[in-house]
């Protein structure tokens, strides 16, 4: 009995220790934004088919901490999701993104959406808003939304992404297959792209079925006159088998991690 008291103290502590360290993540985070110090935008390429081009490019957030160093955008979204941090972290990220846009003319660029940001009143205006102080064409960006934005509310959701499409955005629809019944959103949600997640790619030639599964989400995403992305490609034989499958565009460290603005100029 007095042992598990123990490990239960012992439990206590490292919950305390690790709700501390969020709420101190969240002050570092919230003096981080004050003046953007430690945060950076990088780019990810999006490439053609053949891997030979870069089509577009993924903005995803960095952020290099004073004492802490590098923290994964896996640790602190969840953590700006949570303090609503979110919602001036990802407007700072468009804003990166629509001056990307500009000094890039030949990319789409896309940017992440947090479902807290989608849901938040008063979104699609400052979407919009932020596109236009910074003079750029919101044909030119891709909202990235996943598809828990679109079952909470899906009546809001659906009107959001009709406004936000009839203002210019592109909508691609995230992580696709990693949620509910992935299938019957899209004939409902009028988006233009589908970004297969990194899980499927990555079952390729592991798990049976997975390139069938595959072709059976492209040839639909065709049929509704969408574009598919295939994330997380890692190896030659998953660009080939996703190419044979008739994907449109691939992501992935096979082809560039993410980088700063500087290095992805001298790349395209
Ligand atoms: P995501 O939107 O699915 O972004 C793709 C993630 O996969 C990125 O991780 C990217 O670096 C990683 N990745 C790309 N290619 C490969 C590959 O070949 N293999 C493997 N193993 N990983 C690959 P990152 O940058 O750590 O971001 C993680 C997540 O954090 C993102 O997942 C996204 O959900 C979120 N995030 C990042 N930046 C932002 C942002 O500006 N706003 C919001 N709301 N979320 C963001
Ligand atoms: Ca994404
Ligand atoms: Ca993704
Ligand atoms: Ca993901």
């Amino acid at each position: 009995k007095n042992s598990g008291r123990g490990q239960f103290r012992q439990f206590e502590r490292v919950m305390d220790e690790s709700l501390r360290t969020r709420q101190q993540i969240a002050a570092d985070l919230r003096q981080a934004l004050l003046h953007f110090d430690g945060l950076a935008v990088w780019y990810q390429p999006l490439m053609e088919i053949s891997g030979q081009r870069v089509d577009g490019v993924e903005a995803l957030l960095r952020w290099q901490h004073p004492e802490r160093g590098e923290v994964p955008p896996g640790e602190f979204i969840a953590i700006a999701e949570e303090t609503g941090l979110i919602i001036p972290l990802g407007e700072w990220v468009l804003r990166e993104a629509c001056k990307t846009s500009l000094r890039l003319p030949q990319l789409i660029v896309a940017v992440n959406v947090s479902p807290v940001q989608f849901r938040a009143s008063g979104f699609v205006e400052r979407m919009i808003e932020i596109v236009q102080s910074e003079g750029a064409d919101p044909q030119r960006l891709e909202l990235e939304i996943t598809e828990g934005v679109l079952i909470e509310d899906e009546h809001e959701a659906r009107n959001n992404i009709i406004a936000l499409r009839n203002a210019g955005f592109r909508i691609a629809l995230d992580d696709f297959g990693t949620g509910y019944s992935s299938l019957n959103y899209l004939s409902t949600f009028p988006v233009d792209k589908i970004k297969i997640d990194r899980s499927f790619t990555q079952s390729l030639g592991v798990a049976q079925n997975s390139a069938a599964i595959i072709e059976s989400v492209v040839r639909l995403g065709h049929a509704m006159g969408l574009m598919v992305t295939a994330e997380g490609v890692e190896t030659e034989g998953q660009m080939s088998a996703l190419a044979d499958a008739g994907c449109n565009q691939l992501q992935g460290y096979l082809f560039s991690q993410a980088v700063p603005f500087e290095e992805l100029e001298r790349m395209v």
